[in-house]
């Protein structure tokens, strides 16, 4: 079969692989002169910076990521190290204590902080283990077959009972409920605003799958990805494009090739049926099967046409909201900022009305690093990230895909200087300590991704959003990626192109 894929993300290369692997004749297309989209580890003056995911959960031993790893057998090309992260607020923070006391250490210390919220916090701790249940159950289920499925079944339906009457709550109703102190909220909620997500908007049972205990303190036992929900978070040693390139290796030991700097202008359609692509250059290369990653509207609306696509499908695609983008300065500097910062990544949240901050953002209002950002460290895990005695440091923050006062064309650098500003809060001397800079905006991530309105994370997790199946309603066209049902992050795009390659061959050919 001839397969053609449209993008060398996680999506496209994980596809790429495998029905490479299974004797498939596969090219893969890629835009931008480098292959893996933001799964790319960036050099200048001797220092490398990831510029997508830096902590990433799914690859530990057990979990889906690491699995798919070994199906494709390049697992011992992928080290991933076992990390937390860090979570400063502006009015306390929790530090990991040195010795070990216990999962809840954390409720310990929060009790200590706000003894008025203590009822709060430990009903919703009751809560969070509820909902730990709920979706390790969902988890199990989803690998289970015959009667092993319907046991997890029942074991699913008596974890919902507890939970039945906030099923349709939303992530501020959730807190509300529990808590007075808007710091509080924020703590427990603050990472939906990385998702450019209103808290009225998110998922009240997916509160506590955001903000695990397992993420800040390695040490707290999780269960590998798919015997449970608490999860452990990794950094890929040497930075993610050895992710890249290890799947990459799989599809191209198997004949597959990976051809960059080549824009799909157009899907070819004849009676319904995706037979073909045209390229930029106007090549044409025919196929009998395609997936296409990348933005839903390009890939639907440009690349297929409207005309091809049955209404209720252009309108999901017209009314789902997307993230927004972000502003990222890469940092070398000469001295080691641990001293400073709880963990190598460590968020910084500053806002508290979180609704208000996104509602500003999606308008084009940037916070200039007022509402929060991040701070991370990779060359503390991957010392080949910087020269000897030096550091490699991420700064970066969620910010409009398009300014509305100014452009990021213009006003780029000066807003970078304006972010590490920020950071200098909390490690002094970044400015004057800085050896080389590069700074990545949302037009650079425009550039990069080929969308019109770069969404980092692809589809956010609004409630109203409707995800689009892997399976289009054009005969041999699929829909892989970020912005498809599976949603973002490197995992969830790696098992949903696992997934549609699956339904595309048929299990019994996987
Ligand atoms: C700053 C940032 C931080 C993130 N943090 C995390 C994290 O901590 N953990 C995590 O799991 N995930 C994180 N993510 C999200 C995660 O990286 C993405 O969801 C995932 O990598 C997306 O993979 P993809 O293959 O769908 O898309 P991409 O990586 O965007 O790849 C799509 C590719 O398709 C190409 N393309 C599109 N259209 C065409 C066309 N017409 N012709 C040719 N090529 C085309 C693009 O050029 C691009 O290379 C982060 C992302 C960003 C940007």
């Amino acid at each position: 079969m001839k397969c053609l894929i449209i993008g060398s993300g996680m999506a496209g290369l994980t596809a790429g692989a495998y029905l490479a692997r299974a004797g498939h004749n596969v090219t893969v297309y890629e835009q931008f002169p480098t292959p893996g989209g933001v799964t790319a580890t960036v050099r200048k003056d001797g220092f490398g910076w990831d510029i997508g995911p830096l902590l990433l959960d799914g690859f530990l031993p057990g979990d889906p990521g690491r699995q798919i790893l070994e199906e494709l057998g390049v697992s011992e090309r992928v080290t991933a190290l076992h990390e937390d992260r860090g979570l400063v607020m502006k009015e306390f923070s929790l530090r990991k204590p040195a010795s070990y006391q216990g999962p809840r250490w954390r409720l310990q210390r929060l009790i200590e902080l706000f003894p008025e919220e203590k009822q709060g916090l430990t009903a919703y701790y009751r809560f969070y283990d509820q909902v730990m249940r709920l979706f390790t159950c969902a988890r199990r289920l989803e690998y289970a077959t015959g009667l092993s499925a319907l046991y997890w079944k029942l074991r699913l339906l008596l974890a919902f009972l507890p939970l039945r009457d906030k099923k349709d709550w939303n992530g501020q109703q959730v807190m509300d409920h529990y808590f007075k102190s808007a710091a509080i909220k924020t703590f427990f909620l603050g990472i939906v605003a990385d998702f450019v997500t209103a808290p009225s908007e998110f998922p009240g049972l997916g509160v506590p799958t955001i903000h695990l205990e397992t993420a800040f303190d390695k040490r707290i036992p999780r269960q590998p990805g798919l015997r449970g929900a608490e999860v452990g978070y990794s950094y890929i040693q040497n930075g993610c494009q050895s992710l890249v390139d290890a799947v990459m290796g799989a599809l191209t030991a198997s004949g597959g090739q990976v051809l960059t700097g080549r824009e799909v202008k157009k899907i070819l359609i004849e009676e319904g049926k995706a037979v073909g692509v045209e390229l930029a250059d106007g090549t044409r290369e025919s196929a009998d099967v395609i997936l296409a990653s990348g933005a839903a509207r390009e890939v639907f609306h440009d690349l297929v046409g409207k005309e091809h696509l049955p209404e209720d499908w252009n309108a999901i695609i017209e009314q789902n909201r997307l993230m927004e983008s972000v502003l990222m300065v890469q940092l070398g500097i000469d001295f080691d900022p641990a001293p400073y910062m709880p963990a190598s990544l460590c968020y910084y949240y500053h806002t508290t009305d979180l609704e208000a901050a996104v509602k500003r953002l999606r308008s084009g209002d940037y916070h200039e690093g007022k509402d929060g950002f991040l701070i991370y460290v990779p060359s503390h895990h991957s010392p080949s990230l910087a020269p000897e005695g030096k550091w490699a440091v991420t700064i970066y923050t969620v910010a409009p895909d398009t300014l509305a006062r100014g452009s990021w064309q213009t006003d780029g650098e000066r807003l970078a200087d304006l972010l590490v500003a920020e950071a200098e809060a909390y490690v002094p001397g970044l400015r004057q300590h800085t050896l080389t800079r590069l700074v990545l905006t949302p037009e650079d991530f425009r550039k990069r991704t080929h969308m019109r309105h770069h969404s980092f994370g692809g589809m956010p997790p609004v409630m109203s959003n409707r995800p689009l199946k892997h399976k289009t309603p054009i005969e041999n066209l699929w829909f892989i990626g970020s912005q498809s049902e599976n949603g973002g992050g490197v995992v969830h795009v790696m098992t949903g192109a696992r997934k549609t390659v699956r339904q595309i061959l048929g299990e019994g050919r996987f």
